[in-house]
């Protein structure tokens, strides 16, 4: 069976994040979004446990979910922030983990207190290298999975460029024969990724990386994959043995992290500043400092080969954030809202319409050519860079 999942997320108690996020929303919003499995987010968080526990039901395959809405499966799940000196230089990135049941996550969770805090954020941050994290995991384990977050982005992901690392393996040690999987981030996609032959023999997940529980951002990036059962276990293995249908993804161009460039907030005259790789500019011609290497800049640094054209994957747009572009209004306005509740009600969740035929009330004859631009790749965006998003433009 076909299950759509988003694996990385996070609660009111991490940084940046919308303080309106609770368990039941989460899984009322999932339910309406169509996604079938979604991570706890933040799973270290004592507040949010507390929260998880009381709230959610845990069955003996490892899953959790909210008494009246069976449809949506939680996992236990949280990134962290590991901290650590490597070729005399201090290294920080993300790490999604995966846990098969709460008490190996209490297991865990006191092994980890030891190495950082664990109640400061939603996400810990811990003095550890990745190859011990994910080698202890491992031990404690087999069953715990940890997946590079987000693996591009400039300064939190394990091949981005404030790390400078050259390979997964320099970065990971002996932890990368415990590595099963790599998560896109909203600034790449499954191209960037397999025109780098290290990370060919990898699955390749896509998730939100949500703040919020609104409709624009949770499963705005989700991965399809093939289980047999509906199960930890299953979940798991389908990502370890690769059995990922497709993922949804943002447009790289849409990422936070794409081109080079600095962002107006970093200068007086408040304006902003973005390059593609190919102009080749290091500094700012505005404020003179090193401009945020984009992903994309990366990823030239690191491929091997031509980046393939036939990948398993799709690009979509937020349906949330599409009607706010056609009609106008924000995301949160609730004429959009209701609009956008009435669409994914009627196609039984937002991924249909990016599957099937959309010719149907109440898909007015403005959203649906804006919908059907998007499927045939008649649309373009001013390229995000530097902690901004990009903006779309319909052809
Ligand atoms: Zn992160
Ligand atoms: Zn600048």
């Amino acid at each position: 069976m076909k299950k759509i999942s988003d694996l990385h997320i996070h609660s009111r108690y991490s940084g940046g994040t919308s303080n309106l996020i609770n368990i039941q929303k989460l899984a009322q919003n999932c339910r309406i979004k169509g996604i079938d499995i979604v991570g706890t987010g933040d799973c270290f968080h004592p507040l949010w446990l507390k929260e998880i526990k009381l709230h959610l039901d845990e069955d003996s395959d490892g899953l959790f979910s909210f008494p009246s809405i069976s449809q949506v499966r939680f996992v236990l799940q949280s990134e962290v922030e590991l901290l650590w000196k490597q070729n005399s230089n201090l290294k920080k990135a993300h790490f999604i983990v995966l846990f098969p049941n709460s008490d190996k996550l209490k297991d865990v969770s006191e092994f980890l207190a030891s190495f950082g805090d664990m109640n400061k954020g939603g996400r810990p941050v811990l003095n550890i290298s990745p190859e011990k994290f994910i080698i202890s995991m491992n031990s404690f384990d087999k069953m715990i999975e940890v997946i590079p977050a987000h693996i591009f982005t400039p300064f939190y992901g394990i091949l981005g460029n404030r790390l400078q690392f050259e390979s997964l393996k320099e970065a990971l040690g002996e932890g990368i024969n415990f590595v099963h999987a790599v998560e896109t981030g909203l600034s790449a996609d499954p191209t960037m990724i397999r025109g780098i032959l290290e990370l060919n023999n990898l699955s390749i997940i896509s998730n939100s990386d949500s703040h919020s529980l609104y409709f624009h951002r949770l499963g705005r990036e989700a991965t399809i994959l093939d289980l047999n059962r509906l199960t930890y276990r299953d979940i798991i293995k389908s990502v370890r043995e690769n059995r990922i249908v497709k993922t949804y993804e943002f447009n790289p161009s849409e990422g936070k992290y794409y081109y080079d460039g600095h962002r107006s907030n970093r200068h007086r005259s408040n304006n902003s500043y973005f390059c593609s790789p190919k102009r080749n500019v290091i500094y700012c011609p505005i404020c003179g400092n090193t401009l945020t290497k984009g992903v994309l800049s990366r990823v030239y640094e690191l491929k091997d080969t031509e980046m393939p054209i036939n990948e398993n994957f799709q690009y979509i747009i937020p349906l949330l954030h599409l009607i706010s572009i056609v009609y106008g209004g924000s995301e949160y306005s609730n004429k959009n809202l209701s609009l956008y509740r009435n669409i994914v009600e009627a196609t039984n969740g937002e991924f249909n319409i990016w599957e099937n035929a959309i010719d149907f009330y109440p898909i007015s004859y403005e959203l649906r050519e804006a919908i059907n631009k998007i499927k045939s790749g008649n649309y373009w965006f001013i390229p995000g860079y530097d902690g901004v998003y990009g903006k779309l433009q319909l052809g």
